[in-house]
């Protein structure tokens, strides 16, 4: 089974042709709800390519956390472990698009930040009897840390993508991770202003109106945010990966867009690069989450393949998402992919 311990978030979604002034009422032509998360993208991605799944999550009580329950449970996710709370709403992000495709948007983690140790605690059995387990930091912290060291106790596969990436990453996500997957900017520095830049360019790319997409194709972020380096090319992706392996990982995945992945091992001195296919991308909001379901999909269900081919399989999966508007609404189910991957 594939175990997800992350985050929910309701996408509410307006359309209009200018963004308002501080102040004003403006009409919009279109409005649209998405489900996201980082943590529930990741885990319908896995799902959806034939893995037994469990999200871990908190969601508010309220109309968009039984939306969000009802959407898991419609991708054959369990939902034994989705919490919902009283005490905050579901996590939301309200985004305005005009017609150039520039935006605004405000997240509310909302219940996302009350998942705790006890929730953890109650679902020690499904983490521990994991094939993987997998984490991200649009959470509370130290609760991605906390299961991924309970993983690790019991011996189970660790996959951590250490998104949106943090200045101050705690240095024991290194150690507890057995594959550390971040993407070019999550790899890289340091200050708090860079952060706030990063995750609004991260942001940018919910790209629901316009060519957007082309943009966010050309920008580089995650691993620059933890180690300092700009990821321009494959040289840099290499050099990031080294940096992050002697932090204390097995080994590091550094996604690069359109040019696929950079994979660094403890155990080869080599670095490997493995490409993507060329695809027309039409909307890469969410392909890094789709990327990191379908590797734990890989792990948990074809641990025989070498590490090089799961990414090579992750990378058809998550370039077919590409290929179509929206985050899940835009990944692929098994049957609609070459049976080869399986
Ligand atoms: P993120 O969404 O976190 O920014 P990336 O942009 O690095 O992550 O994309 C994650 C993965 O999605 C890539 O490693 C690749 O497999 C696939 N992908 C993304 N953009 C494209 C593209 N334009 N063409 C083909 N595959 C892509």
């Amino acid at each position: 089974e594939v175990v997800v311990v992350g985050s929910c978030m309701t996408d509410l979604v307006s359309l209009t042709t200018r963004l308002p002034k501080a102040g004003e009422t403006i009409l919009g032509h279109k409005f649209f709800v998405g489900f996201g998360g980082k943590g529930a993208n990741q885990c319908v991605q896995s799902a959806r390519l034939g893995a037994k799944t469990s999200l871990i999550c908190k969601v508010g009580n309220d109309s968009f956390g039984n939306d969000y329950v009802d959407n898991l449970k419609k991708n054959s996710i369990s939902t034994a472990f989705v919490g919902q709370t009283a005490d905050a709403a579901t996590g939301t992000a309200s985004i305005i698009v005009n017609s150039e495709g520039q935006n605004v948007i405000v997240i509310v983690p909302g219940a996302n930040l009350l998942l705790n140790f006890e929730d953890l605690k109650r679902a020690s059995d499904v983490i521990c009897k994991a094939k993987v387990v997998v984490c991200q930091l649009e959470i509370t912290p130290a609760v991605s840390l906390e299961a991924l060291k309970m993983a690790r106790a019991s011996g189970v596969k660790t996959l951590f993508n250490p998104a949106p990436a943090l200045a101050d990453l705690d240095p024991q996500f290194y150690t507890y991770s057995d594959i550390f997957c971040c993407n070019e900017t999550e790899g890289t520095h340091r200050t708090p202003v860079s952060c706030f830049l990063n995750a609004v360019r991260k942001l940018l790319c919910l790209d629901y109106a316009s060519g957007l997409a082309k943009w966010c194709n050309g920008s580089h972020f995650g691993a620059e945010i933890l180690t300092g380096i700009p990821v321009g090319n494959l040289e840099d992706a290499e050099k990031v990966g080294r940096m992050l392996l002697e932090r204390g990982c097995k080994l590091v995945i550094v996604t690069l867009g359109a040019e696929g992945c950079m994979m660094i091992s403890g155990d080869e001195p080599i670095p490997k690069h493995v490409p993507a296919g060329k695809v027309r991308a039409v909307d890469t909001t969410g392909a890094g989450d789709s990327f990191v379901g379908a590797l734990a999909f890989y792990l948990a269900y074809y641990p025989k393949l070498s590490m090089e081919e799961m990414i090579r399989k992750s990378n058809c999966v998550a370039s077919v998402s590409v290929q179509a508007p929206g985050t899940q609404s835009s990944y692929p189910y098994r049957k609609d992919l070459p049976q080869d991957l399986f």
